[in-house]
């Protein structure tokens, strides 16, 4: 598996889609909990982490001016610390989650040691927008690129995807929506069964996961202009969206 995070270079500052994990978590791996570690056994590289792959690309982390989650999991928040200059952006059903867990679910998945340096959180609420069919909330952070955030929840109680206008096309991040691409593509199955497992015993709440799977499936199929990812699938990571083997988009 890969923490697959997305890098829009805006044309005033830099938008990092989903931190994965970060430097602290690197240096302290307790943070990442007992019970994930042994599960996943991350491969605990500095050199892996997206603020030392925008380093390498010549940006320096304080370009980074915002940061959208797909949603708080451990896999997903730990780097939040490596730009302590960004403004959070999160559906607000996550962020009520992460802070005030109700389940033993949600007491286990999230870390409060990943945010307690601080965050400048935003919060957003669906308010009858819609993209492709989704609800959507407008992210007023970057002039000339549209971002999205296209609630797609079941995953985690408020777990989004996030979606990006590329100019010819759109981007959608779909976060742990799914695990693998066989998940979205017709007739293919749900891929890997161990990753199956997992995938329905760790969702919120799997009979709306799956629902949500299901539109994006008809949505993947039928969006010519639209190109989904997931956060941990490695066959989704290289291109189309690598710009170039030295220049990445994607971390
Ligand atoms: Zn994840």
């Amino acid at each position: 598996m890969v923490c697959h995070c997305l890098l829009v270079e805006g044309a005033r500052e830099l938008v990092l889609i989903d931190a994965g994990i970060g430097l602290q978590d690197i240096e302290h791996p307790e943070r990442l909990g007992r019970g994930f570690r042994p599960m996943a056994r991350p491969t605990l590289d500095p050199a892996m982490t997206a603020v030392a792959q925008i380093k390498r690309l010549g940006f320096s982390p304080s370009d980074v001016g915002h940061i959208v989650l797909t949603h708080l999991d451990l896999d997903h928040a730990g780097g939040l610390a490596d730009f302590p200059r960004a403004k959070v952006h999160v559906y607000d059903l996550e962020l009520e989650a992460a802070l005030n867990p109700l389940t033993m679910g949600e007491k286990n998945r999230y870390r409060a040691a990943q945010w307690e340096h601080g965050v400048d959180w935003v919060r957003h609420t669906v308010h009858g927008e819609r993209w492709q069919g989704f609800d959507g909330v407008r992210l007023a952070i970057e002039n000339e690129t549209e971002i999205l955030l296209v609630p797609l929840t079941g995953h985690t109680r408020g777990h989004a995807g996030v979606a990006v206008d590329d100019g010819d096309r759109w981007l959608l991040h779909c976060g742990d929506a799914y695990f693998n691409r066989a998940e979205v593509e017709l007739n293919a199955g749900a891929g890997p069964l161990g990753l199956a497992l997992l995938r329905n015993v760790v969702a919120h709440n799997n009979k709306v996961r799956r629902s949500n799977v299901s539109r994006l499936r008809v949505l993947a199929d039928g969006t010519p202009d639209l190109t989904i990812f997931s956060a941990h699938d490695p066959a989704e990571l290289p291109a189309p969206l690598l710009a170039s083997p030295t220049s990445p988009a994607t971390a």
